[in-house]
């Protein structure tokens, strides 16, 4: 780890931090053996559940739990890009525990179409539509759109977003059979203009950000997300109290440290 991002984690010990609220954290890659910040070992993945299992809830529980202002910390855990990994090795630890779980779904990837949303993963498979349907059909798993080609929207034309949040919400909803309500920026990355077009069809959308939600200050259109990376803090405890809101606050600002995220 380098020295910074070590005293950017000391530092956030000392921000105030929310006895009550949400928090949802973001998951990529379990034991993928690619060079990436992003890839978990399992044995991290699985200790994080076992420690997270009492607090994990829906996201729509979740979010109740803001409208309501209840007391307690609910967590909700998030992947992200559909690799084949998620069903290999993370789903069945989720349901071994019974804990639910998102998943943000690009949907040209899962079609064998493009790059993978990650650098670095170029030999691995997506996961398959048959997968994400069984997977739904349990009730555990919540599929999202991550849009189709996994670009960054902020850096799209209007035009080309609208088809991006269109097209990923009609082919999941297709070949699920469901309805598909939630979406995730691809990176987190999300931008005033682009939040209109967002909840004009999905009721909501996880963003890059790092903080707790709270009753006080929350949207369902900009649910900030706490990433969970592999020089990040190793108790998930430490996710759930002042995240890691000042690294992701200092990564959009400063490229140098901007990390590899999908
Ligand atoms: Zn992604």
């Amino acid at each position: 780890m380098s020295w910074a991002r070590r005293l950017i984690h000391e530092a956030n010990r000392w921000l105030p931090r929310a006895e009550h609220g949400v928090v949802v954290v973001t998951y990529h890659l379990i034991d993928g053996g690619i060079d990436s910040a992003v890839d978990i070992p399992f044995d991290r993945f699985r200790a994080h559940m076992e420690q997270l299992r009492p607090l994990a809830s829906t996201l729509r529980d979740a979010l109740e739990h803001l409208v309501t202002g209840s007391q307690g910390t609910r967590v909700v855990v998030t992947f992200d890009d559909a690799f084949a990994n998620f069903f290999d090795l993370a789903w069945p630890v989720l349901c071994g525990l019974g804990v639910p779980a998102v998943l943000y779904v690009p949907t040209d990837f899962v079609d064998g179409r493009g790059a993978p949303p990650l650098r670095g993963a170029e030999r691995l498979r997506p996961c398959s539509w048959d997968a994400l349907r069984e997977a739904t059909a349990t009730g555990l798993l919540e599929v999202g759109s991550h849009t189709c080609s996994h670009r960054d929207l902020a850096r799209l034309d209007p035009r080309s977003a609208r088809d991006e949040l269109t097209r990923s919400r009609a082919r999941l909803e297709d070949e699920l059979g469901r309805p598909v309500t939630s979406f995730c920026y691809p990176r987190g990355r999300s931008a005033p203009w682009l939040e209109p077009l967002v909840r004009e069809r999905y009721a909501t959308a996880v963003v890059r950000g790092g903080r707790k939600l709270t009753a006080a200050r929350w949207s369902p259109w900009q649910l900030e997300r706490v990433p969970v990376r592999r020089d990040g803090p190793p108790d998930a405890l430490e996710l759930l109290s002042a995240g890691v809101w000042l690294e992701e606050w200092l990564s959009t600002r400063f490229q140098p440290i901007r990390s590899r995220r999908g």
